[in-house]
């Protein structure tokens, strides 16, 4: 490795080993960008929730971060945080299935299983535009299940996996058991027989699905008028766009891993922020604007993002060889621990070859975060604020709570 890769310290705290610990994947905006742009989005609301956000702007500061701890802690959280469009190829995002059902249909493959047989019953051979619309059951399937004989639509595959399989969702695998063995209709014999999805969607990522999933999930806290629910998703949100508008969170170069630029995921979105966006960034970006639809306003971000992939990764590249090497990385002191991190003076050139581009990306998320948060407000009629019901109200003691989730740990994919 050409450099030694970047350290967030402030993320790692006490975990912190030494230098030569990999960034994890998706360190995301960091906790300073985060923060900032739940905090600064507020500032973006209209008269009637303003008052409610800002009463409670510690709540969103605080808990901009807890979808990157749980990552650790909650299987199928890390997914959320991403989409490597460019693993499925040129122009993915053009293509990209409206209904997250049927990019999991066209990619996975699907298996019975009861007590005596492993059956495949079809595997879509990880086609995700491919133009049919019907697949059909294998040869052994049809065999042991005569009245499968014909092939399936894949809209219909899609509607069965929404009825019965989005919440057994367990990372990657989605096994489907018990009462559900109606498969499309007919009984597959076995009442100890499973459906078992194998999943090749999801591992590289299903934020344009995740995200739209959180809104409408906030517009029912709205019209439940329940505080706790209100604050936990506006912040979750804020954190997913805040990734949607990360270039290096649409693509398999995720940490410049494959273009020997280790490191440059947090040189982007951490140290970048941090060194200027109180210096040199416009936060002033007028007021929030409605979102008729959610998921093409989240494809829009993201296709936005994903153009810019080429100048984050080349712009550094160029910069690395015209730039003394020796003043490319500094040493600072943070928590009473020496880590490396790009020099200021390499970190400002970077910042302005980008031509002002973390700062439009900066100022793009917050106004998105404020427009999701009072489209969601006003699709869920317009809730009055000021005096939400007592027991729904946030208490300290679950915040505490939240903090437990760092402790645990679950393996997630942090290079490849
Ligand atoms: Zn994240």
């Amino acid at each position: 490795m050409k450099r030694l890769t970047l350290i967030f310290i402030l993320f790692l705290g006490k975990e912190l080993v030494g230098l030569s610990k990999p960034v994890p994947r998706y360190e995301d905006w960091g906790f300073y960008a985060h923060r900032m742009l739940n905090k600064l989005a507020i500032f973006t609301l209209p008269e009637k929730m303003i008052e409610f956000y800002k009463k409670n702007w510690n709540y969103l500061y605080e808990h901009a971060v807890d979808p990157d701890k749980r990552r650790y802690a909650i299987k199928g959280e890390a997914i959320r945080h991403y989409i490597d469009a460019d693993h499925w190829g040129n122009n993915a995002l053009e293509y990209l299935p409206v209904k997250y059902e049927e990019a999991i249909t066209k990619t996975s493959a699907f298996y019975y299983i009861n007590e005596l047989d492993t059956l495949l019953i079809f595997d879509t051979l990880n086609d995700l535009f491919e133009k049919n619309t019907e697949l059909t059951y294998s040869e052994s399937f049809r065999s042991k299940f005569t009245t499968y004989t014909s092939g399936i639509l894949i809209k219909d595959i899609a509607n069965w996996i929404h009825d019965n399989a989005l919440f057994e969702q367990d990372d990657q695998n989605w096994i489907i058991q018990g009462r559900k063995i109606l498969f499309f209709n007919k009984d597959l014999k076995s009442s100890n027989a499973s459906i078992l999805i194998d999943d090749r969607f999801s591992k590289h990522g299903i934020l344009p699905y995740s995200l739209p999933q959180f809104y409408y999930r906030l517009v029912e806290a709205f019209k439940e008028r329940n505080e706790v629910k209100i604050l936990k998703l506006s912040s979750d949100l804020g954190h997913y766009i805040g990734d949607a508008h990360v270039p290096l969170h649409t693509t398999m170069n995720y940490n410049g891993q494959l273009t020997n630029q280790d490191g440059i995921h947090a040189f982007w979105e951490s140290r970048l922020p941090e060194l200027f966006a109180e210096t040199k960034y416009n936060f002033v970006v007028g007021s929030a604007e409605y979102i008729p639809d959610i998921q093409s306003f989240t494809r829009k971000i993201i296709k936005k993002s994903h153009s810019l992939v080429d100048s984050v990764l080349l712009i550094e590249k160029r910069l690395s060889k015209q730039f003394p090497e020796s003043e490319q990385y500094c040493f600072e002191t943070r928590l009473g621990q020496i880590v490396k991190l790009p020099c200021k003076a390499y970190a400002e050139l970077y910042d302005t070859k980008l031509d002002n581009q973390v700062e439009e990306q900066f100022r793009s998320c917050i106004l998105a975060i404020g427009s999701v948060w009072m489209s969601a407000w006003n699709d869920a009629g317009q809730p009055m604020l000021n005096e939400l019901p007592k027991s729904s109200q946030y208490k300290e003691f679950e915040a505490k709570d939240s903090f437990k989730l760092k402790n645990t740990s679950i393996e997630i994919r942090s290079h490849e």
